[in-house]
């Protein structure tokens, strides 16, 4: 997946060796990499990616399960959140491929434009399989794959009985119970600057998921512009407005991943309508002329404590 991990186990049950948990970890890790990285050739997304067929295809059902809450969190933020995105993702030099630092020719956006849309992948339950209505269609999970991959982990901890834990990868978090000192969680939001790491502030939370996305680590600046690595699926560029990043709070850490990514993409007006009609706990951190604001939706008070 591109980043790094921590697990952190505040207690572990007798007869839990950790050397041995962490081998585990890395094993589910490793598989679900190997079902939906487009960074992995052979994987099986990657292999669905290649394959021009339109007829139905067998998937795993880890796989189907993650494209079946991608397709729901598009209907429910009308399109702004979108695994089709992924031709525009790669032209714009986020995807696999070497990065590039500038904007592609006009002609090229309005072509890959045409591969992109959620209603062109179809799921079906019996058997699991997935239908590309058009050849070119190319999904890309990055925006909620790191979100499965902690729940994953989290569900491996609970097996052995560990309820006391931080699950963390590539900034996606998701906690149980308290930490070494017994109390909740001690979680920052980060200031969103790219110039170094500052805390915009403390969250002392447990038993939730926890994502960020932000304009403020991964994009390019060009001709004074910066260009981030959420795209508009609707213009086909990268998203231009004053929300330099999203905190969600959501019981699992996929749903609060692609939700992160989803209110990026819709911005800080209709972002945070939608977060306060559907009771998410959503943090906004918006660029005004001297620095940040914070606008935070009615579910988020209860963590401000
Ligand atoms: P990060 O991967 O840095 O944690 P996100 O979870 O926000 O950040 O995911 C961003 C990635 O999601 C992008 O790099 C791209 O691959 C993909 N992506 C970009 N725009 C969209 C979108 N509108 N809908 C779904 N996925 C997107
Ligand atoms: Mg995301």
């Amino acid at each position: 997946m591109g980043t790094s991990y921590t697990v952190k186990v505040s207690r572990l049950p007798e007869g839990i060796d950790g050397a041995r948990l962490g081998e585990k970890i890395s094993a589910v890790l490793e598989q679900i990499n190997a079902q939906m990285s487009t960074y992995l050739a052979d994987s099986e997304l990657s292999r669905i990616n290649r394959n021009p067929s339109t007829d139905w295809q067998p998937v795993s059902r880890p796989l189907y399960r993650v494209l079946l809450e991608a397709q729901r969190i598009s209907r429910l933020t009308g399109g702004a959140f979108d695994i089709t995105v992924g031709p525009l993702v790669n032209l714009w030099g986020f995807g696999p491929a070497a990065m590039q630092f500038e904007p592609p020719a006009e002609d090229l956006i309005e072509e890959q434009l045409n591969l992109v849309g959620y209603r062109h992948l179809q799921l079906r339950e019996e058997p699991v399989s997935v239908r590309k209505a058009i050849a070119g269609l190319y999904l890309d999970l990055s925006a909620l794959a790191k979100g499965y991959a902690v729940d994953q982990v989290a569900e491996l901890l609970e097996q052995q009985g560990i309820t006391d834990y931080m699950v963390e990868l590539g900034g996606e978090i998701r906690l149980r119970g308290s930490n070494l000192s017994g109390k909740p969680w001690r979680i920052a939001v980060e200031k969103p600057t790219p110039e170094k790491r500052m805390i915009q502030r403390v969250l002392s939370i447990t038993d939730v998921a926890m994502a960020t996305s932000g304009d403020y680590r991964n994009f390019f600046e060009f001709d004074g512009r910066r260009f981030s690595h959420t795209i508009d699926p609707r213009t086909g560029r990268p998203i231009e407005h004053r929300l330099a990043s999203v905190t969600i709070l959501r019981q699992t850490s996929m749903e609060a991943d692609a939700l992160a990514t989803a209110m990026m993409v819709l911005g800080p007006e209709q972002g945070y309508q939608l977060a306060e009609k559907e009771k998410i706990a959503a943090l906004f951190i918006i660029k005004d002329a001297d620095g940040f604001v914070e606008k935070s939706t009615s579910a988020f008070q209860q963590y401000l404590r």
